[in-house]
């Protein structure tokens, strides 16, 4: 059984930081301030926090947040096929934007183009952007809290590399 807990972000401060105990020492931390996450393996020198780092693209890379208790916090990636994605847009870390794409429906004339099975596309002309602070109103806008399937929105969240990132790997 996981237990959730509201605590403060260590990164923004905001008190919308979701805690999920998943037992043995083990707990995913996931801000809706700011939109940022981590778990208690993200810590230095850590081979998953390397893991992580190493299919990341180099803006989230830039944006990863050590906080005073050595603890790494990364952007959080949704994508969820049916409701849509949020990814981060930008240049560098002075300059992003959470960007937050919602999914349709396929029309029934585009169905070819897709892989057999799918029903929803990214209403990529709907992308909405909005400030680091304002992540809970981009898991809004995509309907993370409307939808009687996700009763707990932690569910659609990914973190790291079990997440598909929407821009590619960085080479460097
Ligand atoms: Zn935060």
């Amino acid at each position: 059984m996981s237990k959730d807990n509201l605590t403060t972000c260590s990164r923004c401060g905001s008190d919308a930081c979701y805690e999920t105990d998943l037992g043995a020492d083990y707990k995913i931390s996931m801000c809706y301030g700011c939109g940022f996450t981590t778990n208690t393996l993200m810590t230095h020198d850590s081979q998953f926090l390397e893991e992580q780092l190493e299919v990341l693209p180099e803006l989230y890379k830039d944006l990863v947040y050590k906080d005073e208790k050595d603890q790494y916090w990364m952007p959080s990636t949704i994508n969820n096929p049916e409701q849509g994605m949020i990814f981060i847009d930008g240049t560098s870390t002075d300059d992003w934007q959470w960007a937050a794409s919602p999914a349709i429906e396929i029309p029934e004339d585009e169905k070819d183009r897709f892989p057999e099975g799918s029903t929803h596309k990214m209403d990529m002309k709907n992308v909405k952007r909005f400030k680091e602070r304002d992540f809970i109103e981009a898991l809004d806008y995509i309907g993370v809290f409307n939808n009687p399937d996700t009763p707990d929105p932690g569910s659609s969240i990914n973190i790291g590399s079990t997440g598909s990132y929407p821009s590619p790997p960085s080479e460097k």
